[in-house]
């Protein structure tokens, strides 16, 4: 069978016509790179607008009954320079008055920001001379805006079946009643994610401005290591705790079927980027870790009372008592005779008094104590399970560091270690971590 590629470009990557000119050039490289999804065109510059902010923003001041064609004329600007610098024949103009008109009736929030990647599409298949086959056609969701993702894989593996190499505008698609509806931001990442189930591609390639994912963040690591490959469960945690370069919804289309996705630099193209995979070789010349992250501002609700062990449905009604005020609780480490959960500052913080209040009446316990400005931070690596001695490095690198250690928490996957410390020492445990680990 033939080899194929789906990739997706990012709006950076696709933020002018000298990108344009970049992304032509990444697709010659490797004739299997048949599917094309785009974003809208990102920011050129620090400061510069993001045409998806844009078209939103026209939407508001229309609804809110003021002069948005100002804005509507940098959001024509834009595509009319890309359009002009490489010369394509598309009907640019007609195509920008259609959408002013639709806005001026009105036109919905999903609407009007789908335009960013429909126009890019449609501009980036003039350039490539390629099919244009917009999301309208091939990616539905339901009456309630939920993605279908079954009749969506049909439809479009049908529409994309003969093989003629394809733009499939990101971002967007249709309801039951012919209307545009979007994924959240970011939704770009999950639509080439969908077409690259429906062609069932090799590998899902998704271009960005950066040459993959970091080992940990570099506004607290200096120079972090890159991570060449990752599994897809190791990126889950790792996003999961807040590192992010994908949309978390891109994984699971293609994670489900077992394509590869690779994270790669369009203004570095020959750097081989981050391998995301569902299963990987835990080599040897590996790091034991594969990457820290965390995130500050959790609470700490402790619970205790002697012989709690025995209390049968005691976790049950604490638990109760969150679900109930609408709270998911992100951990739960427990002791003999104590319970903690740990949730968002900001999710506790409208609900703290009758939190407190409901668990006393139903549990009676012996103390209940709240203990705010926690971080999470979790050390993820697929080599780990393998490493005897793992937690006793990190724990001690972490005393080293004069870090007091308020929780610990091992997932049965042994694939990271959660360690919860206070926010002031967020930055110093995940600098400690790193260099016991990477060095
Ligand atoms: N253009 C959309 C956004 O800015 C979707 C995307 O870029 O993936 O969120």
């Amino acid at each position: 069978m033939k080899k194929k590629i789906v990739t997706k470009f990012g709006g950076s990557s696709l933020a002018d016509s000298g990108q344009f000119r970049k992304v032509k050039e990444i697709l010659e490289m490797d004739p299997a790179r048949m599917y094309v999804v785009p974003s809208a065109p990102g920011r050129r510059f620090d400061g510069d607008d993001k045409i998806t902010d844009l078209l939103y923003r026209c939407h508001r001041m229309q609804a809110a009954g003021e002069d948005w064609q100002e804005t509507f004329d940098l959001i024509a600007a834009r595509y009319m320079d890309i359009a002009e610098e490489l010369e394509l024949k598309v009907n640019l103009r007609e195509e920008l008055e259609r959408i002013r008109e639709k806005i001026a009736a009105g036109a919905s929030a999903d609407y009007c920001a789908s335009r960013g990647e429909y126009l890019n599409g449609m501009l980036l298949a003039d350039f490539l001379g390629w099919r244009f086959m917009d999301a309208e056609k091939v990616v539905f969701f339901n009456a309630e805006g939920v993605f279908d993702s079954e009749k969506t894989n049909v439809v479009m593996m049908a529409l994309l079946a003969d093989g003629l190499p394809s733009v499939v505008p990101g971002f967007y698609g249709v309801k039951p009643d012919g209307s545009v509806h979007t994924f959240s931001r970011g939704g770009s990442d999950i639509t080439g994610a969908i077409v690259a189930r429906a062609v069932k591609a090799d590998t899902y390639e998704n271009w960005t401005d950066v040459s993959g994912f970091l080992m940990a963040d570099p506004r607290i690591v200096r120079n972090p290591r890159e991570i060449s490959a990752i599994t897809y469960a190791e990126l889950r945690e790792l996003s999961y705790m807040g590192a992010s370069v994908l949309h978390e919804d891109a994984m699971f289309p293609v994670h489900k079927v077992g394509i590869p996705t690779i994270i790669r630099n369009t203004n570095n193209p020959e750097h081989p980027g981050t391998l995301i995979s569902l299963t990987l070789p835990v080599e040897p010349t590996l790091p034991t870790i594969t990457g820290i992250a965390g995130r500050k501002d959790f609470s700490v609700v402790a619970v205790e009372k002697a012989m709690m062990n025995a209390e049968l449905g005691f976790g049950r009604k604490v638990l109760q008592v969150f679900e109930e005020a609408g709270i998911s609780f992100e951990h739960m480490p427990s002791g003999i005779d104590s319970i903690s959960v740990v949730v968002s500052g900001e999710a506790l913080a409208p609900h703290r008094e009758e939190i407190v209040r409901r668990i006393a009446e139903l549990t009676q316990p012996d103390s209940l104590t709240i203990h705010d400005h926690m971080s999470i931070i979790a050390t993820v690596g697929r080599a780990m399970v393998n490493n005897c001695g793992t937690a006793a490095r990190l724990l001690s690198a972490m005393s080293r560091a004069g870090v007091n250690v308020r929780m610990i928490d091992q997932g049965s996957s042994e694939l990271s270690i959660i360690v919860g410390v206070d926010d002031a020492d967020f930055e110093k445990t995940i600098q400690a971590v790193y260099s016991e680990f990477v060095g």
